[in-house]
């Protein structure tokens, strides 16, 4: 099966700054279209661009237009789980600047949880239902989660030890996976909850005491759900596998603008390499969905840790969902458009997902 990657691409309120500086607004979504004015004083033209949803996710007060939480899932989580539980791998990815909202879609803030947290919740929803219906298929769920930092790959599940810079090594049947990272297997949603914000404290901390923000890593969680039927008849069990990557990009800011220097200046190169590289990657699988490469063409999945890890997700083995956050504000235009441009690429990719299935496991 072939399926293109899905595009979305969603505004957050203006905030506190924003609104002290009555700065103007340069978005507006119609439908499945989005809208980007000329800030003040500039005689650009309004750009418009497609995605596969635009959720105007300004202002709560008009609610015909308004997209909360609830609804992002109901658009993007259901489809992901869907397809998980017909053995299919997933993948949403949230990309745009510092401050747009990429952790407010994935994980959330108090009160209004993100994609992260209600994908979770309705995955343990959907096992109960799915054993009340059919008691001889099992479930097994297993979490990890992961921060790649200045080109490492670190254990956020398993902080205290030696796991700051683990291998991406590749299976030749499994794909593409971060040696040693922990798997835990949780029981219900409780368990990830607490696991999660366990990780994300030891996010922060590493994040302080290596003087840089969380806005220069990315972070990885992933759920693996194996499904077990055994037949009565013969006594075979058969096994569906299917892992659901979430991920937090780092900020897509370019580095000039944060006055980069020194070991800084490394680091923002090497997180640049892994966004710079996932930017090439899009491109050069939209080009050879478009037919303006051959199919054969090199895709530089190897160039960076996160496009390694992520390979299965982009082009390959899955079902994968961008949304693409962006800030309303005029003086945020420049990022803004080359978060557009940068979706809009995304939505040529064709990839090719298959079930992962071992009929006699
Ligand atoms: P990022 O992870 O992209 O750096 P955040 O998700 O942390 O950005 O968002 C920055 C701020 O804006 C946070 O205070 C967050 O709660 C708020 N915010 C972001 N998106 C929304 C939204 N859709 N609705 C309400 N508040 C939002
Ligand atoms: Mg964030």
């Amino acid at each position: 099966m072939s399926t293109k990657v899905k595009v979305a691409v969603r505004v957050r309120p203006l905030n506190k700054r924003e609104l002290e500086m009555a700065t103007d607004i340069v978005i507006d979504m119609k439908g499945a279209q989005t809208f980007l004015k000329a800030p003040k004083n500039e005689k650009k033209s309004q750009r418009t661009f497609a995605y596969d949803h635009c959720f105007w996710s300004m202002d709560p007060n008009n609610k015909e237009k308004f997209s909360s939480q609830e609804y992002v899932f109901s658009c993007l989580g259901n489809d992901v789980l869907d397809n998980a539980f017909n053995g299919y791998n997933a993948c949403i990815f949230a990309y745009g600047q510092t401050g747009s909202g990429k952790s407010y879609t994935m994980m959330g803030a108090p009160g209004q949880k993100g994609l992260i947290p209600r994908i979770c919740d309705t995955l343990f929803d959907k096992i109960s239902a799915a054993v009340e219906k059919d008691k001889s298929t099992t479930f097994k769920v297993e979490v990890s989660y992961m921060e790649i930092y200045n080109e490492k790959v670190r254990d956020l599940l398993c902080p205290k030890s030696d796991k700051h810079n683990l291998k991406v090594r590749e299976h030749k049947i499994l794909g593409t996976y971060v040696d040693g990272l922990s798997k835990l297997l949780v029981h219900g949603y409780n368990d990830i909850e607490n696991l999660m914000s366990e990780g994300n404290k030891s996010r922060t901390i590493a994040a302080t005491s290596m003087n840089a923000e969380s806005s220069r890593s990315h972070a990885v969680f992933s759920v693996v759900m194996t499904q077990s039927q055994s037949d009565e008849a013969t006594g075979l069990v058969g096994e569906k596998a299917a892992k659901i990557s979430l991920v937090d990009l780092a900020g897509s800011e370019r580095a000039s603008k944060t006055n980069a220097s020194g070991d800084r200046l490394k680091e923002g190169s090497n997180i640049n390499k892994s966004l710079t590289t996932l930017g090439l990657v899009i491109s050069a699988l939209a080009d050879q969905a478009s037919g303006k490469s051959k199919k054969s063409n090199f895709v530089p999945y190897r160039d960076s840790v996160l496009t390694w890890i992520l390979k299965d997700n982009l082009g390959g083995n899955s079902k994968t969902v961008m949304v693409a956050t962006i800030s309303p504000a005029g003086d945020n235009y420049e990022e803004t458009l080359s978060t557009l441009r940068y979706a809009d690429r995304a939505k040529r990719i064709e990839n090719h997902a298959v079930i992962n299935e071992d009929p006699n496991a």
